[in-house]
């Protein structure tokens, strides 16, 4: 609940965040939110009061000029006096009809004492109309109009003027229409007043939408910048989740990715210091035991001194390969590594390494063979293959059941030679499998004299990956393993 609270922000705060400059995207969404519905708001109000009335006015000109039609046909007809009544009605309108001194001929007024027509009659001696008259006659068109501004009735008006020929008429007539041109009527304003009420909800309603999906929007990389500050404190059990949108999925799989890449060079460099220490202090506690031993008890005594001197010298053995096999690891993993390419018969370079094991075959009783197909020439760094080869080979002398079967394989394909050197001892398990390959990866259970500094088959998949040759184990608990690599003929 605390929590909740803490995240989420109110208007006012984003307000405040806003203007002290530290903004984020929610504040961002929220303000374009907001922006979108005040531009909106903005466009109806204008449309209401700006357009609207031009709207309106336009309208009206054209039924005043459709009225003055119908009054037109309607002259000098029987039916002339209910026209002209009813179209004054229906349209709040003043009208007059005059002869060519204006004198009023016929009249309707519907706008009350208010209607300039009307006071023009009434009291000027129609003056203003037969100003009106005369402007009429200087017009182009048939009509004339003239718009102003009614301060009685507090809103625009216009007078239509037309001339009226009628054939049978003994003479010319005029006619002239008086209306507002503005909406007046209590329609306009219970909508105006309508205005007011939508604008006042559609704000609220903007308001709490837009802080809604702001927050909605920034919660997931919220919640993303809170793990990741976890994850830069050293924490590296969490977990990105960025439910929501595609792009914070998306975000939280590459971190998550990072973090799981972080971890394991984590764990190796745990495992490499807690290793490589270890491996350095057995054979420097036994180097140092046999010399002090030769020292105190067996320096006079050559056979004893020699058998002491001897653990000295492998144990010295063993600690320098394992400085060689560091130093050759990174080499290999820093990229630097130049791979001196050659032509070479790849049967002749597997029974080249075979014969390097002679003896420990022949001591051990070993039965180590090779399997030969047609032979092939290759393109490789013959030295970086002989390691590969021989650490294979290597491992399977170390691991190879009671029976000491170990098989080498050459295989030819359309495409690549494939090598396999297989073993029948006792296999690794499905859940080590897909770790052999990894630097300084061992099984535990295996005895210290067996094994070598756990970082031979890393050395490989380096060079094997330099070369960009596939490579890969099948391994059975119980049965025993073969580790293989292909050869692609060009
Ligand atoms: P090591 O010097 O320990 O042999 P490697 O990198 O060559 O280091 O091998 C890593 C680990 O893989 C070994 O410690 C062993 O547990 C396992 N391994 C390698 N080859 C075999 C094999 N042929 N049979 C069973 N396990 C093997």
């Amino acid at each position: 609940m605390k929590r909740s609270s803490k995240s989420r922000k109110s208007p006012i705060q984003l307000v405040r965040d806003t203007l002290k400059g530290k903004r984020g995207i929610n504040t961002y969404v929220w303000m374009y939110c907001m922006l979108f519905v005040i531009l909106v708001l903005v466009t109806i109000w204008l449309l209401q009061y700006v357009c609207l009335s031009n709207y309106y006015r336009s309208a009206k000109i054209s039924s005043i000029s459709q009225e003055a039609n119908r009054i037109i046909q309607a002259y000098g007809t029987p039916e002339q006096g209910h026209t002209n009544r009813t179209i004054a009605y229906e349209n709040s309108m003043c009208i007059v009809i005059t002869d060519e001194d204006g004198n009023p001929l016929t009249s309707e007024n519907n706008l009350g004492s208010y209607s300039r027509l009307y006071d023009d009659i009434e009291n000027n001696y129609s003056m203003y109309i037969y100003k009106l008259k005369n402007e009429l006659m200087k017009a182009s068109d048939n009509c004339y109009t003239v718009t102003f501004e009614n301060d009685e009735l507090d809103a625009k008006e216009i007078i239509y003027c037309a001339k009226i020929y009628v054939d049978e008429a003994p003479e010319q007539a005029y006619l002239f229409i008086e209306c507002t041109i503005e909406p007046i009527d209590s329609t306009v304003k219970i909508i105006r007043e309508q205005l007011i009420f939508v604008t006042i909800i559609l704000f609220e309603l903007a308001v709490i939408i837009s802080v809604f999906i702001s927050t909605r929007v920034a919660r997931p990389i919220a919640k993303l910048t809170k793990t990741a500050r976890r994850f830069g404190e050293g924490d590296f059990n969490v977990k990105f989740e960025g439910q929501g949108y595609r792009e914070a999925e998306q975000l939280a799989k590459v971190l998550n990715d990072a973090v799981n890449d972080v971890r394991k060079v984590s764990d190796l460099r745990k495992d490499l210091i807690g290793n490589v220490s270890h491996d350095l202090r057995t054979p420097l506690t036994m180097v140092k035991a046999y010399a002090e031993m030769i020292r105190d008890l067996s320096g006079d005594n050559p056979v004893k001194r020699n058998e002491h001197i001897q653990v000295i010298i492998d144990e010295a053995d063993r600690l320098s390969n394992l400085v060689n096999n560091l130093l050759e690891l990174s080499k290999l993993e820093s990229g630097n590594m130049e791979l001196d390419l050659k032509k070479f018969s790849i049967g002749e370079k597997i029974e080249d390494c075979m014969t390097r094991y002679q003896l420990v075959i022949e001591q051990n009783g070993y039965d180590m063979k090779f399997e030969p197909d047609e032979d092939r020439e290759v393109t490789a760094d013959p030295d970086k293959l002989d390691q590969v080869i021989y650490n294979f080979i290597n491992n399977a002398i170390n691991y190879t059941g009671d029976n000491k079967v170990i098989r080498i394989k050459q295989i030819n394909t359309e495409k690549a030679v494939r090598i396999e050197v297989t073993d029948n001892g006792k296999g690794i398990s499905k859940e080590l499998l897909p770790k052999v390959f990894d630097r300084y990866y061992r099984d535990a259970k295996v005895k210290r004299d067996v094994v070598g500094t756990g970082l031979g088959l890393a050395i490989c998949k380096e060079i094997l990956k330099c070369h960009n040759f596939p490579f890969g184990v099948r391994s059975e608990e119980g049965k025993g393993s073969t580790f293989w690599f292909e050869i692609p003929c060009e």
